[in-house]
């Protein structure tokens, strides 16, 4: 479907999109084997002929659709580089416009070189997300396929990366689809009845509506859910690993990260500050914070430690509450269990190789795993853990997973009209009443896949995009 037909005033905007031939540097700027310069836009294949000689002297605008060519690329009498241009015909490339790719010689000072070549030849800076923008503004593909693209390009993992590769099969705009063609049968359903109130026909009926809506709501409900657990593979875990001093949590941390950045010794209060570190633990992604021990101390610089301790643990995700297993519990491991009452917490009890000398009832309705950081044992058990308390376990990452705020604002608003359609229907509401919460569900469905979205939202969600993308 194009989606842009949908829109004049996108139509419109795509216009004036296209007057502007757009340039950007479309891979990472590092060392690599290749960089790819990408242009887009009417004059894209003019504006790469300047800075483009084929070896073959065949020129670019001779070239067919998803033909390249080895040449030189040069600016003026300088030679920048040899390389290949990529030529992709409008309406089929990834912007829907005319595209010239130019893969030269992975350097940064290449890449910089060649694109200054094609801005003088009369290209502009592309600005960030804009080839996806205007992929999008031409129907190449929804806005929620769009944001996918984002969601690939910074998957920090495997379930991160399967998550945004099914919305960008279509699992999301699919989901939505089947939504609001149960909406749009209602509706209709409604009208009919309405207009045709004398008619027997048994499956127009307000328990039937009723019966309609709900099935709408409970699907979108469960959308939603998806919300919160994706966000956490997408984002990472923000985790806080608190405990007493002396309990194990530098060498609980130095066994997830695999080195030794926490200091480990035997003299409590030896971590003053926050030591923080990425994992990668299973399919989870963890941001560890391993802070000071939270305690009453007056050694001042200590204190400000246990401060930022106490910060980062109203802020955490998920709390690791560590715990000596060998020792009994004391006023402080006391007080850390009440400090930690609302959280979301897994109570890790450590040095298990030891004689177990805590009392273990106090955890009782708590999530324990038992471990021992030191010999390396229990971290199965632990990833097991963190992937149902967070929930993660319960995604299902071949269907739709919501994965933007703008994805979640949209779905929770149409799931508000939709309960408001219900409660309508139950307390005996006109049935124009009903219609017009519908209609609201069906707008934030709308806005959602872009089918109507206004240009404050498509700038804002293609702003967080990098350039080149
Ligand atoms: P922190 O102050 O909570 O960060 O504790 P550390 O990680 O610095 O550990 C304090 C002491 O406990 C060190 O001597 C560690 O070697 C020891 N330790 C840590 N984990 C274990 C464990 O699982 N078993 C045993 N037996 N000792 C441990």
């Amino acid at each position: 479907m194009c989606y842009y037909k949908l829109n004049k005033h996108f139509q419109k905007l795509g216009d004036l999109m296209s007057e502007r031939t757009i340039a950007a540097i479309a891979t990472p700027l590092g060392e690599g084997g290749i960089g790819v310069i990408r242009i887009s836009g009417e004059k894209a294949v003019a504006i790469a002929e300047k800075c483009f000689k084929a070896f073959s002297n065949k020129p670019l605008s001779c070239f067919c659709g998803y033909e390249a060519a080895y040449g030189r690329l040069c600016s003026g009498d300088e030679v920048l580089d040899d390389g290949i241009a990529l030529v992709f015909k409008a309406p089929k490339s990834y912007t829907g416009e005319d595209v010239v790719e130019l893969s030269v010689h992975g350097g940064r000072i290449v890449l910089k070189s060649v694109l200054r070549a094609v801005l003088s030849a009369g290209a502009d800076l592309a600005d960030a997300g804009e080839f996806t923008k205007r992929a999008f503004l031409n129907g190449k593909l929804d806005l929620s396929k769009a944001e996918s693209v984002m969601g690939l390009i910074s998957a920090e993992n495997d379930t991160a990366y399967r998550i945004s590769r099914a919305a960008k099969d279509g699992r999301i705009s699919k989901e939505i689809d089947t939504i609001t063609n149960d909406l749009l049968l209602t509706a209709a359903s409604i009208a009919t009845f309405t207009d045709y109130p004398d008619e027997d026909i048994p499956e127009l009926s307000v328990e039937n509506f009723s019966t309609m809506l709900r099935s709408a709501a409970d699907k979108t409900a469960a959308l939603l859910s998806t919300y919160d657990a994706g966000k956490l593979i997408r984002e990472g875990v923000d985790c806080v690993i608190v405990g007493k001093p002396n309990v194990g949590k530098s060498t609980l941390m130095n066994l997830l990260s695999g080195n030794e950045r926490s200091i480990v010794t035997d003299i409590a209060g030896t971590t003053r500050d926050i030591i923080e570190e990425t994992v990668n633990l299973g399919d989870i992604t963890l941001r560890l914070s391993d802070t000071a021990g939270i305690h009453d101390t007056d050694d001042t610089v200590e204190n400000v430690g246990v401060e930022r301790a106490r910060k980062k643990l109203n802020d955490a995700d998920l709390v690791f509450a560590v715990f000596d297993a060998a020792s009994p519990l004391t006023d402080d491991d006391r007080k850390l269990i009440d400090d930690i009452s609302e959280k979301r917490v897994i109570i890790i009890l450590n040095k298990t190789d030891l004689e177990t000398k805590i009392d273990r009832t106090v955890f009782d309705g708590m999530r324990v795993v038992e471990i021992s950081a030191k010999q390396g044992v229990g971290l199965e058990s632990l990833i097991k853990a963190i992937e149902e308390i967070t929930e993660i376990s319960n995604l299902n990452t071949n269907s739709a997973v919501l994965i933007s705020e703008h994805q979640r604002a949209c779905t929770e608003r149409a799931l508000n009209a939709l309960n408001e359609a219900v409660c309508a229907l139950e307390i005996g509401n006109t049935l124009d009443a009903v219609g017009v919460c519908i209609d609201d569900a069906l707008a934030a469905f709308l806005e959602l896949t872009g089918k109507r979205v206004t240009n404050e939202v498509t700038d804002e969600i293609f702003r967080r995009f990098c350039v080149g993308k």
